[in-house]
């Protein structure tokens, strides 16, 4: 029997930005200290201050279909059935297509080792399989950030909206953006004004994905052949060049946005 979808529901009017999730996920992953101020290959969750007092943690969403996976031409990437998107190093050819891929410029590559991999939140797994809550869940201590079914927290999200309208932006972030994502948001103001993106599709990436990537020259896939040119793609790879060495700057989507074995 297939695991029913496991979720995270961040909920940032709960969020009072002490760091704890951050610091639980150095701990339960066996990732150096400090928690730095952005996402990194070694920090895979952060809170950033949005004003007024406002807390915003970003983090792998954890798409119900994700491009990192959809790009990766060697499957070192994967959507595990109970949610977490995770990361084989045994196989990774260290192309960096996921990293281009990724809507929320999540997966980071570890740019000072010599057998670099791609680094980011992979969901508790292990956790998860094991049946715990991801380590950040359990460390919120005002449940900002909770863990369960996917269709669960979805529930919960709606519920408060309803019972909250002055509290809460009409609007669950994740529930249909880039076609659903295992990491939701609820806002008390619309999610533009803390540096969600709210221009992603509403609907899935990965079919995008690969049609931009089979129009790009200069990328080559498995000796394939050279691939033609996309605008959108382009913007990307710059973008992502532009954060790149050693990582990406702070976020601006952000927004809520590996296990290597
Ligand atoms: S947020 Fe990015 S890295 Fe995470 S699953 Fe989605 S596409 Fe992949
Ligand atoms: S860097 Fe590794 S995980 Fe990312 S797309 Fe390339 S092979 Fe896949
Ligand atoms: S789910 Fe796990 S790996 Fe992801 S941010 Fe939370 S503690 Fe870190």
């Amino acid at each position: 029997m297939t695991a029913a979808p496991k979720a995270l529901l961040v909920d940032i009017t709960r969020c009072i930005g002490c760091g704890a999730c951050s610091q639980a996920c150095k701990t339960a992953n066996q990732l150096p200290a400090p928690v730095e101020p952005k996402l990194t290959a070694d920090t895979w969750t952060v809170v950033l201050e949005r004003g007024d007092g406002r807390f915003v943690r970003d983090l792998c969403r954890h798409c119900l279909e994700p491009s990192c996976v959809s790009v990766c031409p060697v499957g070192a990437l994967t959507k595990s059935d109970d949610g977490p998107v995770v990361y084989d190093k045994s196989i990774c050819l260290g192309c960096r297509y996921c990293m281009i891929g990724c809507p929320f410029r999540v997966p980071m590559f570890e740019w000072h080792s010599a057998t670099p991999r791609i680094r980011k939140c992979i969901l508790c797994a292990p956790r998860l399989e094991r049946g715990l809550p991801t380590a950040c869940a359990e460390a919120c201590p005002t449940e900002a950030t909770v863990f369960g079914d996917r269709d669960t927290l979805v529930a919960v999200a709606r519920a408060r909206l309803a019972a909250h309208p002055e509290r809460y932006h009409d609007h669950v972030y994740g529930l249909t953006e880039v076609g659903g994502t295992s990491v939701l948001f609820l806002s008390p103001v619309p999610f533009e004004e803390l540096d969600f993106d709210t221009t992603v599709a509403d609907f899935p990436l990965p079919d995008l994905t690969w049609r931009l990537l089979l129009h790009v020259p200069n990328v080559v896939l498995l000796g394939a052949g050279f691939l033609g040119a996309s605008y959108w793609l382009y913007r990307r790879r710059d973008q992502v060049a532009a954060d790149e060495g050693p990582d990406r700057a702070p976020s601006t989507h952000a927004g809520p946005g590996a296990d290597d074995g």
